[in-house]
C-alpha cells in the first residue's frame, strides 16, 4: 500500500530531479504526516538530495565524482564499470524524507535526485509513503 513505481530513461551519467514524482506520490497517498522512502534497485546509480537552483551543482557534482572515482584499468569486474559501482555505494541506493501538513519537508534548495553513473539504461525507482 501507498508504494508507488517509476520509470526512467537515462543518458549516460547525469542527475534527474525526481521530486515532482515524489510529490505526485506523495498527492496519491493523500498521507498528511509520516515519511517518503525513495529507493533505487539498481547497483551502478543511486538517490541523493542535492542543490535544485543552479544547475552548475549537477554539472560540479559529476565533475567531482569523476575524479574522485575514475576508472582504472586496475580494476578486475568484467563488466568494466567498477567506477560506476563506486559511486553507486558512496551515494547509496535510498534517502527519507519527512512529511509534514501534506508536504514533504524539503529546504528550500533541496531537490531529490536520481543519479545514473552507467547508462544509458532504462531504470526504476520506488517511493513508499508511510504514515497517516
Ligand atoms: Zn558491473
Amino acid at each position: 500500500m501507498n508504494l508507488y513505481h517509476f520509470t526512467l530513461s537515462t543518458s549516460r551519467e547525469n542527475l534527474f530531479n525526481i521530486t515532482s514524482m515524489v510529490n505526485d506520490a506523495l498527492c496519491a497517498s493523500k498521507v498528511k504526516s509520516g515519511a517518503a522512502i525513495i529507493f533505487c534497485p539498481h547497483t551502478t546509480a543511486g538517490i541523493t538530495i542535492n542543490e535544485n537552483a543552479d544547475p552548475d551543482v549537477v554539472t560540479d557534482f559529476l565533475f567531482g565524482m569523476n575524479k574522485a572515482f575514475p576508472d582504472r584499468k586496475e580494476f578486475r569486474h568484467t563488466e568494466g564499470n567498477s567506477h560506476a559501482h563506486l559511486k553507486a555505494s558512496c551515494i547509496g541506493a535510498s534517502e527519507t524524507v519527512i512529511i509534514e501538513n501534506g508536504k514533504l519537508l524539503l529546504g528550500t534548495w533541496q531537490g531529490i535526485y536520481f543519479c545514473e553513473f552507467d547508462g544509458p539504461r532504462t531504470r526504476n525507482f520506488y517511493v513508499k509513503i508511510i504514515g497517516d
